[in-house]
């Protein structure tokens, strides 16, 4: 399926999922912090084989961004939806947009228009003046053919 999101679709999404909740609903402990923000174990580490001990993967609610400090994984709601899950950008906004119950706009179900065939091809080339001048020398040129071999037959 070919799939266009539109940046207000994307900031739909995001405006409509708060980053915390996600990261919770993820099966990440955090912890909230004094600032407001939240810590916990970076889920990223995890699936590279090495558990953390030292929660290194922070939230930041305000902004909607996430970081881990130990492995350098960071990004907003869409890019830990898409890390988290292995989707595609695409499949994240709407998944997303799913959780929200966020309508994503018309431009996401939109394909590309049909390329033209060859019978519009011929049709269109009919039309062209030249394809008349070249059928009518065609033309001329069977009945010239026609009167000679008469002639000569
Ligand atoms: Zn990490």
């Amino acid at each position: 399926m070919n799939t266009r999101i539109t940046d207000r679709d994307i900031a739909l999404v995001r405006d409509h999922n708060p980053i915390a909740s996600v990261v919770l609903e993820s099966h990440v402990d955090l912890t909230d912090t004094d600032d407001g923000n939240a810590t916990g174990l970076c889920p990223f580490h995890n699936l590279r084989g090495e558990r953390e001990t030292k929660p290194s993967f922070h939230v930041t609610p305000a902004r909607g961004m996430y970081f881990c400090f130990g492995c350098g994984e960071g990004g907003d709601v869409i890019t830990f939806m898409m890390k988290r899950n292995n989707l595609t950008f695409a499949e994240a906004v709407q998944r997303l947009a799913k959780r929200a119950g966020v309508k994503l706009s018309n431009a996401a179900k939109q394909d590309p228009a049909p390329a033209p065939s060859g019978w519009s091809n011929l049709k269109a080339a009919s039309r062209n003046p030249l394809t008349g001048i070249v059928l009518a020398i065609c033309a001329v040129c069977l009945i010239v053919c026609a009167i000679v071999l008469r002639v000569t037959a």
